[in-house]
This record gives structure tokens, sequence and C-alpha cells, in this order.
């Protein structure tokens, strides 16, 4: 593609409005323009790479048997209305109204098309299992879009979704998507790990999340510095084994602690470990004021609660209702003498509390010397805290250490949730109507445009792998007045396109300086640069990954870049 004739604009000045290198960068080359808030156009170099990720997608996608398919990005209220996320799925879902005024949704996802799809077609088991894909625009509402493409309103997803007479099969299918997701982001060059992830309101059981270690994720995984146990921080289950000390317990006494309300106040107060400190809370779950109690130097995580719990809703109590219940501010809570049948929840970790701090249910008051059971009865013991760097490996293996990561990818094992509320069916070898097992697949494939672009660049741009570079070959003819130049890259350009190279053509009558500044911040992999030695055949040639160059004759241009991309 000659360069004059295509669409790159590129930017002199980082931009001011982006927050992330890979934003900044995707910007400045020239590779996408925001439309609105989380919206975006990808410009050509941005599709052509696009292009490249969604067919490795493909490949590893069609090497295990799922099928490509595309699907309505606008979908029937009724069909949502049916699997009850009308409601539920809130804000995010984006509505809109035909002409009839009947409701719309553009698809944030697609279990409900392809559930109603399936069921209306597939009756026998016969045809199960049943791996369908597509590569489609989805709408989601985001609260706070940011990060250019890693979170943006309008995104391309990869989503497949799997039917089964047997969870066997669904086991298998499910083991066959994380060996194609493993090798989708190996080809893609992403430094990734698969952890172990919360289910969220999709529900279901089994599910792993695909991380790109990045320090602008927005999630944190827990991992084992030995063995290759990983978890989102969510969900790593802490068993380290907690036992009360034998040492004698003293009698509780009621102590002034005037305007000390955050544990680290207190205990520096009191001038006790926050370890000893009873850190309580209370939380309403499912309608219920509870109090949770873990200890000082631990934090409460809030889907392990509603995990151990079974619990539909959790969220802190608001002050008013605290006040209400126990009389006091947040900062003076406490599990001595409660009102009758108010439920006490204790991370296991308080079982090592020994003679400990806790509020004392009234403003400017704690209690020293609390003893766990002695003074206050516990409803359960549960595994409700954060896993910290430093806690044992939950596998036995080592011990925990914490990264960032970007979600690029997720599987799920759904079971019947769909099937059942939208009551798709099919017949099993006895002739009885069973609900399909399912499962469902998604890769953030625009999303993984902004991770790769976060993680190939460096000061001068970008810095693109072979396999995912928008052309191989960046020529450069440096002065478009000089016979002998524009003749030699006339003639290369015809020649690597012939041998089917991509190759990106500065045929532009730019200064020099511009045509080099641009070709650092696009970042493709070799750089042809046709200048002063053009009349001797010799060419500059320049590798974007090491940086290193050398001067070809023209004769050796086509085996020594067939080399070049062999090796590489
Ligand atoms: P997140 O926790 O980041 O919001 P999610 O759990 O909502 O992700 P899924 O519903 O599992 O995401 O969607 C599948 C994949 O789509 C994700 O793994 C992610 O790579 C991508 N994705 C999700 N939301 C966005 C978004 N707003 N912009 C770009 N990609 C997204
Ligand atoms: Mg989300």
């Amino acid at each position: 593609m000659k360069q004059s004739l295509t669409f790159i604009p590129t930017l002199r000045e980082n931009p001011s409005d982006a927050d992330v290198k890979s934003h900044r960068l995707l910007l400045r080359a020239g590779f996408i323009r925001q439309n609105a808030s989380g919206i975006y156009s990808y410009l050509p170099l941005a599709k052509r790479v696009l292009t490249k990720i969604e067919q490795i997608v493909r490949e590893e996608m069609e090497a295990i048997n799922s099928v490509e398919l595309l699907m309505p990005a606008m979908q029937a209220a009724e069909l949502w209305q049916e699997s009850g996320r009308w409601e539920a799925y809130g804000p995010e879902l984006m509505r809109l109204k035909d002409r009839h005024d009947r409701d719309f949704a553009l698809g944030a996802t697609h279990e409900e098309v392809i559930t109603t799809l399936v069921r209306d077609e597939i009756k026998s088991y016969k045809k199960l299992p049943l791996t369908l894909f597509q590569i489609q625009t989805k709408f989601r509402d985001e609260k706070r879009p940011r990060f250019g493409l890693l979170r943006g309103r309008e995104f391309i997803m990869k989503d497949a979704y799997s039917f089964h007479a047997s969870r066997e099969s669904l086991d298998a299918t499910y083991d066959d998507m994380y060996r194609a997701y493993s090798n989708i982001f190996t080809r893609l060059g992403l430094n990734f790990r698969a952890v172990i992830a919360d289910a969220g309101s999709i529900g279901g059981k089994g599910t792993h999340e695909f991380m790109v270690l990045s320090d602008i994720g927005e999630d944190t995984i827990a991992y084992s510095d030995t063995s290759d146990y990983a978890a989102n921080i969510e969900m790593a289950e802490v068993v380290v084994e907690y036992t009360t000390p034998d040492t004698p317990k003293n009698a509780i006494e009621k102590v002034a602690t005037p305007d000390q309300k955050t544990i680290e106040q207190v205990s520096s107060f009191l001038n006790v470990d926050a370890s000893n400190v009873i850190k309580s809370l209370v939380f309403n779950i499912d309608e219920e004021l509870v109090i949770v109690l873990a200890r000082g130097d631990h934090e409460i995580n809030d889907i392990k609660l509603k995990n151990a719990l079974g619990a539909q809703s959790v969220e802190l109590a608001e002050d008013a209702a605290i006040k209400e219940l126990l009389g006091c501010a947040p900062g003076s809570i406490g599990p001595v003498k409660l009102p009758l049948n108010v439920k006490v929840i204790a991370d296991n970790a308080i079982k090592s509390i020994c003679n400990g701090v806790a509020g004392a249910n009234e403003d400017g008051f704690h209690l020293v010397n609390v003893n766990p059971e002695r003074d206050f009865a516990i409803a359960s013991y549960e595994d409700i805290r954060f896993i910290q760097e430093g806690d044992l490996s939950p596998d036995g293996q080592g011990i925990i250490k914490f990264a960032e990561g970007i979600e690029v990818g997720h599987i799920f094992k759904l079971g019947t949730t769909y099937s059942e509320k939208m009551n798709a069916t099919y017949l099993d070898e006895q002739g009885k109507a069973k609900p399909f097992i399912m499962g469902c697949y998604g890769i953030g494939v625009s999303r993984i445009l902004a991770a790769v672009a976060e993680q190939f660049q460096d000061d001068n741009g970008f810095i693109w792998p072979n396999q995912l570079a928008p052309y191989d070959v960046h020529l450069v003819s440096v002065n478009t007045k000089d016979e002998a130049q524009v003749q030699l890259a006339g003639e290369l350009y015809g020649l690597l396109k012939s041998y089917r190279y991509d190759v990106l053509y500065d045929d532009r009558t730019e200064r020099a300086g511009v045509k080099f500044a641009d070709a650092d911040l696009i970042g493709l992999p070799v750089r042809i640069t046709v200048g002063k030695k053009a009349s001797e055949g010799i060419v500059e040639v320049k590798f974007r990954t090491t940086g290193e160059s050398a001067e070809w004759a023209k004769e050796e241009v086509f085996d020594r870049l067939n080399e070049y991309f062999q090796k590489n």
C-alpha cells in the first residue's frame, strides 16, 4: 500500500486526554480515533491488526470444532425478559425502541439469542455436542469507560457457546477451550496467565479468566511463587490454619479511645498489633443486618462473603442503619453484647485472637481483653478475607504473590442456568426432554489490541511482533525528487508485493525527518530505506525489535528478508 493513498493520521504531540501508554500511542500513531466516550473508529492500521488477531482466534476455534456464525446485534427485549436479565443486567444494557415502540437491546452478550436459536433447531441428543462462535461488536454502557480500547462501550468480542447432553461433554469442551485460549494468547505473544475466577452475575460453576500481566491491569492476580496456582484475588482461598493461643484470658475492660476510629488509630493508641484488633463491620446480607468480623490486618472480601453464605446480595450497611441497630458510628462497632438475634460471622483468622481489642458499640470507647467464644457467640467461621502477599498458596505449594492483570478472556461452565429459564430442551436417548447443559467462552478482541499495544512498544513507538504487524515491511523512499531513489523504491515495492509481502510504501513528498518519525511510531518489523546509495543499488535495512541495521544490495533483499521472516 502506498502511504500517500492510505489514511494514517499520526500526531506530532502526545494526546493529553489519554492516561495509558497504549491509548496514547494508538492515537498518536494514527490507529484509532474516539467518536464518543468509549466509542472508537478503528483506522486502517488498527483494522489490519484486528484482522490478524481475529484470524488467530478463528484458527484456534476451528481447531477444536467450534463453528463460526453471526448473530444479530439488535435483540428483542422478550428474549432478555425470558432469561430474567432485562431487569437484572441493569444500566449496562443499551436499550432502544423501534418505530412501533417495541423494546430492544443492543447485544452486550448473546446467551439469550443463541439459546433460543438452538432451542428451536436442535431436538435430539444425537446433534450434541455443538459449539458455535462469532466475532462481533458488543455494546455495554460501562460506568467508567477508560484506557481507550481496554474498556469501551462498543467493543469487539469473540463469543462462543457450547451445548451438551452431559456434564462430561461440557467438561471436555471446557478443557478444549482452555487449551485453545492458551494457544491463542501464546501465538499473540502475550505474557498471560489463566486464573480461577468468580462466576459473577452470569452464574454457573467452573470458570477461568485469562489475564495479561500488566501494571495497568484492573484486576489483581494472586499467584504462587513456586506452583502454577493463580486466581483472581476476588476468589483466592485462604488455607492458613488458625488456632487460639492458650495464654491466660484476662478480664474484659472498657477503655476510652477518644477520636480513635480506624484500626491504625486504635492499634497505635492502645499500642497493640493490628492483628489482635477485631475489625467489625455491619453488612446488609439479603435484607438482614449481620456483624462481620476480620482481623485488623486483614480485609473483608464481599465476593467471598457472598459466596460463603450463598447470599443474593451483600452490601455494607448505611451509617444510619448501624446507629439504629447498635447506637454508635461505624468506627466503634464490636461483637460484644449485641442486641438479641444479631448474627456474627467471623473470618477464620478470628480464631487467633487472644485478649484482643474491639469496638464497644459506644462512640469513643473500645474493649480490651476481648476473647471470641468467651465474650460473644459466632454463628460461623468462614473464609471471607482477601488473601495477602506472603500467605500460603491454596494448593499448599509456595507463597502468594500479587500481579496486576488485564482480563482478555473468560471461560464459564454455565450448566443449565439459561436453558432452564428459557425452556430450551432436547430429547435424550429415552425420549425424555432435558435442558441443554451449556458453556460460554469470551475473548476481548479489541481489548487485546490495547493489551498488545501496551506490551509491544518503546519510547519511539510500536514494536509490532511479526504475527500482528499491520504490514511486514516499511519501505521508505527518502527523497521523492531523486530519480534513482524513486526508481529503486518502486522496483522493490513491486518485487516484494509480487512475493506476497505486505508492504507499506512511504512515497509521500514529506521531509525525511517526518517520514522516519512516522515509521518509528508505526513500528513495522522491517524498515527498508532507499536513500543516498540508491544509485549504487544499496538500501539500508533496520529491524525494529533489535534496532540492528545493515546495508543490503538490491539483489539480496528478497533472500535476506525471507531468511529474517523464517527465523523470527
Ligand atoms: P470486565 O470484568 O473487564 O468488565 P467482564 O467480566 O464483564 O469483563 P465478559 O462478560 O466475560 O467480561 O466478556 C468477555 C471478554 O470481553 C472479557 O474477558 C474482556 O476481554 C472483554 N470485555 C468485556 N468488557 C469489555 C469492555 N467494556 N471493553 C472491551 N472489552 C471488554
Ligand atoms: Mg464487565
